[in-house]
């Protein structure tokens, strides 16, 4: 079911369904915010994988939606592009249900690892990946799927993120042939997890299962609806479908918040507290318990990975509207009912 509106580029809007009659504060911060940071143009899009170096670096589109299901968009929140590592916090919230938390933990760990997203680098004691938030911890996670799903492991991601976003999500063909031509570090990360016990099963059939995942087409409001599911925990705040239960979602907030931005965990725990998942394609999905789903789309990364105005619009929506975890003004969900 599609849920959405589109809005259009460099122009603010809400959807149509649900109506959105109040919020007109924050419609206006959002517009605000959005222009403060529209000109800055640091950074540089993905190119490690050539398909990625070809995406136009300049949109910027934000949205916001909330736990009783209203959204406000400012620029370029209609703009598809490539889901990447985001779609790593939504896949092990799936494999979580599909085994359980015992488990998984015996498969994969919850520690940030300090280490880049592509380290070859396992913890020293288990041998395990460090977290499923890393390639290796992502990849250990299509292993599990493969496992309880077999061939149909991919459609089945794709499905449950798209009851996530609310409506039928698309895939990139040309991103995901290109990384499935250049991806040779991933690769070796698959075999390496092989030859150490951490993943049992045909390597390639895992990786195509990764690198489909990543190719999946996304708009910031998508991610702002996938963010909104999280937070309402699990459920669709317009479809009302339980897209997942309450003890996975738990679990994937607590390692977003910790692992969420490659090796910049640390810093955006501290300073924005928002648990969230980056990806290279210049996506970022935030997620403020009981009440906000955000989504953010700018191409340009950081050396970390992460997107520079996607940082910069997080830390300025969680310093303007009181949404670190931690923050004491922040009323919980309180918060989308009176002020939003
Ligand atoms: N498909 C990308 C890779 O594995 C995802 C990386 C990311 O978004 O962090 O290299």
């Amino acid at each position: 079911m599609d849920v959405l509106a589109g809005a259009g580029r460099g122009t603010a809007a809400t959807s149509d369904v649900p109506v959105a009659t109040e919020g007109l504060g924050l419609h206006q911060a959002l517009i605000e915010l959005h222009a403060r940071h529209l000109g800055n143009r640091r950074g540089a899009v993905a190119d490690y994988i050539p398909q990625l170096a070809t995406v136009d670096p300049d949109p910027f589109g934000l949205a916001i939606a909330t736990a009783t299901g209203k959204l406000h968009t400012v620029g370029d929140a209609e703009v598809p592009f490539t889901i990447q590592s985001v779609s790593k916090a939504y896949t092990y919230c799936i494999a979580i249900e599909m085994i359980g938390r015992e488990a998984m933990l015996q498969r994969v760990g919850v520690e940030p690892s300090g280490d880049a997203f592509n380290a070859i680098v396992f913890h020293p004691r288990t041998n395990r990946p460090f977290n499923p938030m890393v390639n290796a911890g992502a990849i250990a996670i299509a292993a599990i799927l493969y496992e309880q799903a077999g061939d149909a492991a991919f459609e089945l991601v794709l499905d449950r993120l798209s009851q996530a976003a609310g409506r039928r999500l698309g895939f990139d063909e040309a991103v995901y042939r290109s990384e499935l031509e250049t991806g040779h570090r991933n690769r070796a990360i698959g075999h390496l997890l092989r030859n150490c016990g951490a993943i049992d099963g045909p390597v390639d059939a895992i990786l195509d299962i990764y690198f489909r995942q990543c190719s999946i087409q996304v708009t910031a409001t998508d991610l702002a609806w996938m963010g909104a599911t999280l937070a309402h925990v699990g459920e669709h705040p317009v479809t009302g479908r339980q897209v997942f239960g309450l003890a996975a979602v738990r679990d994937t907030l607590a390692v977003m918040f910790t692992c969420g931005m490659y090796d910049y965990s640390g810093s955006w725990a501290f300073d924005v507290g928002i648990p969230a998942k980056s990806g290279v394609g210049g996506g970022i999905v935030g997620v403020v318990n009981r009440q906000l789903g955000i989504g953010c789309f700018s191409p340009r990364l950081d050396a970390q990975g992460n997107s520079v105005r996607g940082i910069a619009a997080f830390e300025d929506l969680a310093s303007d509207f009181g949404l670190h975890a931690f923050e004491c003004t922040n009323q919980g969900s309180l918060f989308v009912t009176t002020v939003l």
